[in-house]
């Protein structure tokens, strides 16, 4: 019998979602996609503590900016709703479990108070024993129980206290097996009636006829609990599958020291959702070891938990860099361009000051190719950093005016034949001017290298810079004349004794 593949992408709103955890969903939702399955986004907000405001828009944002479009969840409802837990806890949902496994004897109430837990946790401590609950209310009588009636209680589990080894069958990783000795009799509703992140992910993966379950490999400890509790439920679990950890460069857990971590930080630095969207996807698989740069729909048409892996992913944001940038070389001109004015408007609009020669469509689009091979990200900074040369009167000459092994007096002589050739010529096109400077470098005996770095750096302030005559023609003749006279009046000031 084939199954449907329903899986579901499970966060819960206590902030920005993580690269890592976005991770967790695209793998989701490419199985969901390869398979023709469904992939249902489920929000775990049972810990009202740590829910963060605004986390839930960051989840749909970073969702939405991915296109991970889920079958069923919130805002497009479906047939297993409502899919906010929340709004599962007020219909009495878990409650009813909880109650079931009461009566039938798998879970017991507890009544022990916060400062009692904490005591408890001490001595443990003290005795050099692992903090975990002493049970003492597992064999309470009904009498006891009656007794303290009306004083706050949590549902806790009742794990075996000894047998066999509960053996989770992980798609990949294979045969995990945990000592059931290990496990204390966790909670499974608290005393404010909401459930544990345990009883609602069960109760709510069976009501949801969920069939993988594809998380991160941090809940691998708790899926023994899981199958414990479906085991008392009387229900089939679904499959298992736990995806690798993510490490930074330094093989250390990735976290804030890494630099960013939210997925939403990269959109807002100006990575492409396409790049993110590869990048992410080979943060644990592969589709040969060697191909780095897939397409979306090929990633669906192969992606297979078979070749998941089971050892970190290393996120390396260099790769990431280069990657953004092999993408946005691949976008449409017309795109290309829009998405630069609208990175270099963002920077115009808060560094007004800065810019003397306002860009306008056309000249934007004689711009974009001259920068496109350089560019990493559409970061407002990084982009206006590429292109500034092109938006000011006068560029700034940070790097000096006199390439390496030219000696100022050079320079200057150099600049001032080129002035007076360019001034001469009646079209400014980058093949005319390039015909009429290549002799000079030999009349003048210099190298063309050496030559062409003083234009360079006269006209753009710089020793890296787009190809020269083409960068010349954009930034117009006469730009370009103010410029070299400019520069030529800078060296003179410099070589006067
Ligand atoms: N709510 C959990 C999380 O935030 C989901 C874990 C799971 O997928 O079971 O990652």
């Amino acid at each position: 019998m084939t199954t449907t593949v329903r899986v579901r992408y499970a966060p819960s709103p206590t902030g920005e979602p993580h690269v890592g955890n976005i991770r967790t969903a695209l793998f989701n939702w490419l199985y969901a996609r390869h398979t023709g399955g469904a992939f249902i986004l489920r929000i775990e907000d049972t810990d009202q503590q740590r829910i963060v405001e605004g986390a839930l828009e960051a989840i749909y944002d970073s969702l939405d900016w991915l296109g991970l479009a889920w079958d069923e969840g919130p805002r497009v409802g479906g047939p297993y709703g409502p899919y906010i837990q929340s709004e599962r806890k007020a219909m009495g949902i878990y409650q009813e479990q909880a109650d079931q496994l009461v009566r039938e004897g798998h879970a017991y109430y507890c009544y022990c108070t916060q400062e009692e837990l904490e005591q408890m946790r001490k001595e443990q401590q003290r005795r050099k024993e692992p903090p975990r609950y002493d049970r003492r209310c597992r064999p309470l009588t009904d009498a006891e129980h009656k007794v303290r009636e009306g004083k706050p209680k949590v549902v806790r589990f009742k794990t075996p206290l000894a047998g066999d080894p509960i053996t989770v069958h992980d798609i990949i990783r294979g045969d995990v097996a945990f000592d059931p000795a290990t496990l204390d009799d966790f909670v499974l509703l608290k005393s404010d009636g909401f459930p544990t992140y345990h009883l609602a992910c069960v109760v709510d993966d069976h009501a949801m006829h969920i069939s993988h379950v594809l998380r991160a490999e941090e809940w691998l400890p708790s899926t023994p609990r899981h199958l414990l509790l479906y085991q008392a439920l009387a229900w089939d679990p679904p499959l298992f599958g736990h995806m690798p950890m993510i490490f930074g460069p330094d093989r250390a857990k990735l976290s804030k020291r890494h630099g960013a971590t939210s997925t939403l930080e990269y959109r807002d630095q100006g990575f492409l959702p396409e790049a993110m969207f590869n990048f992410l996807a080979l943060l644990g698989w592969s589709l040969d070891d060697k191909t780095e740069i897939i397409p979306r729909e090929d990633m669906v048409r192969y992606f297979s938990l078979e070749r998941v892996g089971k050892s970190p992913a290393i996120f390396d944001r260099t790769k990431l860099e280069w990657m953004n940038g092999v993408y946005l070389r691949q976008l449409p001109q017309d795109k290309l361009v829009n998405q630069l004015a609208e990175a270099l408007d963002s920077y115009i609009q808060k560094h007004q000051e800065l810019v003397q020669v306002p860009p306008s469509p056309d000249y934007l689009r004689a711009v974009v190719p001259l920068v496109q091979e350089r560019l990493k990200t559409l970061n407002p900074q990084e982009v206006w950093d590429l292109c500034s040369f092109f938006l000011v009167e006068l560029p700034e000459y940070g790097e000096g005016l006199t390439p390496k092994g030219m000696a100022p007096e050079v320079t200057r002589a150099a600049l001032q034949a080129t002035l007076a050739i360019l001034q001469a010529l009646d079209s400014f096109d980058a093949a005319t001017m390039e015909a009429a400077l290549r002799p000079l470098a030999e009349r003048l005996q210099l190298k063309t290298g050496q030559l062409f770095g003083a234009i360079r750096l006269a006209v753009t302030g710089r020793t890296a810079a787009p190809p020269l005559f083409d960068t010349l023609a954009v930034v117009g003749r006469e730009r370009v004349l103010a410029r070299l006279a400019g520069a030529i009046t800078k060296l003179s000031d410099e070589t006067r004794p």
